[in-house]
């Protein structure tokens, strides 16, 4: 019974501060699927909950209910490499997302879509203003 760890965050938070948490999520890509760039309307675990992936934001990234539906229990990256909007720059953001720096990943999707970051957040994240937008 690994999948309990899977809810950590269900379980310990109120449904308020989970709704919270996932709105800073799409904020952080001005609400844009973080693999094709569309409206992102759910959250996709990169590393599926059925493989103990953690419902915590280095896991959870902003996709539209199109890429998440067809990602579903896929790797990933296996899976995005094989998609015709597959992005280099938008795969090294969601490994830069992983690994907690979001800042980073945000700078890359920036660059895979310049001109559709009108939306992004000032700095109303829930982490800190270090991720706000600076005009280039
Ligand atoms: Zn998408």
């Amino acid at each position: 019974m690994h999948s309990r760890d899977a809810v950590f965050l269900e379980d310990l938070c109120p449904k308020l501060r989970d709704r919270r948490w996932r709105k800073s999520i799409h904020e952080f890509t001005g609400k844009r699927c973080i693999y094709c760039g569309k409206n992102s309307e759910s959250i996709d675990h990169v590393l599926p909950r059925s493989k103990g992936g953690l419902s915590i934001t280095e896991n959870c990234v902003p996709a539209c209910l199109s890429c998440n539906g067809s990602k579903t229990d896929h790797d990933a990256f296996e899976w995005y490499r094989k998609q015709r909007f597959y992005d280099p720059r938008r795969s090294m953001a969601i490994k830069a997302w992983i690994e907690g720096d979001i800042r980073l990943a945000l700078r890359l999707i920036k660059w895979a879509q310049p001109h559709q970051n009108k939306n992004l957040p000032k700095s109303k994240s829930v982490f800190n203003e270090d991720y706000s937008w600076q005009a280039a």
